[in-house]
């Protein structure tokens, strides 16, 4: 009999975990306790960006549409029925997950799960034998205890709450300007919601590029979205108008008012009444301690995703589940975070892999920058996306690709481009000799490795900022 694999949670790190070990020839169970897909498919990643699509789409129609010579009149959208397309865009992908986990040859059991022994989980009422067992139960959202603002459902939401709303409110204060932050503001906005964001630090999307997260800002900021930053919200309390917000802002205490209050304050590992206790396994900032190889500190139990990992993503938790997965097998992987992609879904969205010009000089290295304007790409001022820009971090020794960021077009799909580049340790020359097909947004990214040493084809001498 081929060995034995327990799998806890069917997020994007278990499920994919036990799909792979299943390929290797394992025997897998895997069992979840709510619905498999995870936070991702039915609370995060994908219902998200089914909103963010329909408002990007609908921002273009009501603003680009007459200079593309496209007239809609009375252009409206109608929040029900956007719902009902999240909805079946998220039913129509889990029965995509069930059926490959099926197809692999995976069992599934409904029930919480939680280790017995090193070697036994006990799920679904009954207790299964494991070689080997990985724990990918997630994480929830992270509310901090402000008075008056406790998550209930209808005036006080976590994301849950703000992807299953009966109707748009007319007003919304968001407690946090991270991706999650941003990404509902960009969406709110875009519908015509009043949006304020509420941001502790000193400013939005800290862990992603300055420059790429101020053009993001601004971009909001002319949809309507206000922005406090190095500003703590103090307080919520209930009136006649909706909900009253105290905020020490830099300028003094503000008061706000709100139809309602979003905290996107981060998230937090689900690692509560799993046994890790009964097992010894370690834990470290909240998280279960892992290393490259996915391993925990006990023989055989292993961790993936938000429950485990430093960085909250899907495609993070997909891959450290592989890495897991394949060790069982006896596969020696490690995993390698240097090339794992940030993506902000707004409008215009942001894309980053890799260091930015900062920690790129933290790090030692001696930075040259490239730029280049996406009004300057023949692709994107046909589509109208002329905002953005790619901006491109390299080594000046050999001009090694350290990062790439980019905001406007696809920068999201673009990205992996930067990933690959950093992957193969790849050099400004080689990214200048890759022929792009034009006329695409692509062409941005050799045009960015060509500013880098003032040599941008299209784009005069005098506009192109090289060097820091
Ligand atoms: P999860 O997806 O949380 O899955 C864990 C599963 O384990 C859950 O289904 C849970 O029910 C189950 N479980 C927990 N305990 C038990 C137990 N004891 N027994 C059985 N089952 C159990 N990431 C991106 O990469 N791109 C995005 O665009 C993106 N957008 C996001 C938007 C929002 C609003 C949110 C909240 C998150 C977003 N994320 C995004 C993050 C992404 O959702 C997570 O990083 C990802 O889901 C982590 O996968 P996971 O498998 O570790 O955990």
């Amino acid at each position: 009999m081929g060995k034995r694999v327990v799998v806890i949670g069917g997020g994007p790190g278990g499920y994919v975990a036990a799909i792979r070990a299943a390929q290797l020839g394992a025997a897998v169970t895997l069992a979840e306790k709510d619905k498999f897909g995870g936070t991702c498919l039915n609370a995060g990643c994908i219902p998200t960006k089914v909103l963010s699509h329909s408002a990007g789409l609908y921002t273009e129609m009501k603003n680009k549409g007459p200079l593309m010579g496209i007239f809609a009149d009375n252009l409206r959208f109608d929040w029900a029925a956007l719902m009902k397309r999240k909805n079946d865009v998220v039913n129509y992908l889990a029965g995509g997950v069930a059926g490959l986990l099926q197809s692999n040859g995976v069992e599934r059991v409904a029930g919480e799960a939680r280790l017995a022994a090193n070697g036994a989980v006990e799920a679904g009422g009954r207790i299964i034998e494991a070689d080997a067992i990985i724990i990918a139960t997630g994480s929830e959202p992270a509310v901090p205890p402000i008075p008056g603002a406790v998550p209930n459902q209808d005036d006080v939401i976590t994301s849950d709450g703000a992807l299953s709303l009966d109707a748009l409110p007319r007003s919304i204060a968001i407690a946090g300007g991270g991706v999650i932050g941003m990404e509902f503001a960009s969406i709110f906005a875009s519908f015509g919601v009043e949006v304020t964001v509420i941001e502790m630090l000193p400013r939005v999307l800290p862990n992603i590029d300055a420059e790429i997260a101020d053009i993001l800002r601004c971009s909001l900021e002319s949809k309507g979205v206000v922005f406090y930053t190095n500003a703590r919200l103090n307080s919520a309390a209930r009136g006649a108008n909706g909900l009253t917000l105290n905020v020490a802002a830099e300028t003094g205490a503000v008061e706000l008012v709100a139809d309602k209050l979003l905290i996107a304050t981060g998230r937090r590992p689900r690692t509560q009444n799993i046994g890790l206790e009964s097992l010894g396994v370690a834990t470290e900032h909240g998280r279960i301690a892992v290393n490259e190889r996915m391993e925990t500190s006990v023989k055989n139990v292993y961790a993936v995703g938000d429950c485990a990992s430093h960085i909250l993503l899907a495609h993070v938790a997909s891959r450290e589940g592989e890495v897991a997965a394949e060790n069982i097998m006896g596969h020696g992987t490690v995993m390698d975070y240097k090339t794992v992609p940030s993506a902000i879904y707004t409008s215009p969205a942001a894309a980053s892999v890799g260091l930015s010009d900062g920690d790129a000089r933290k790090a030692g290295h001696r930075v040259r920058v490239g730029r280049f304007p996406l009004a300057a790409n023949g692709k994107s001022v046909v589509t109208g996306d002329t905002g953005g820009m790619v901006k491109i971090v390299s080594d000046d020794r050999y001009g090694e690709v350290l990062g790439v960021h980019i905001v406007g077009g696809p920068a999201i799909d673009m990205i992996g481009e930067g990933g690959l580049a950093i992957r193969l340790e790849a050099t400004l020359d080689e990214i200048v000799s890759t022929i792009r097909a034009h006329p695409t947004v692509g062409e941005a990214l050799g045009e960015a490795a060509l500013a880098s040493w003032g040599k941008a084809v299209h784009l005069p001498p005098a506009r192109q900022r090289q060097g820091g």
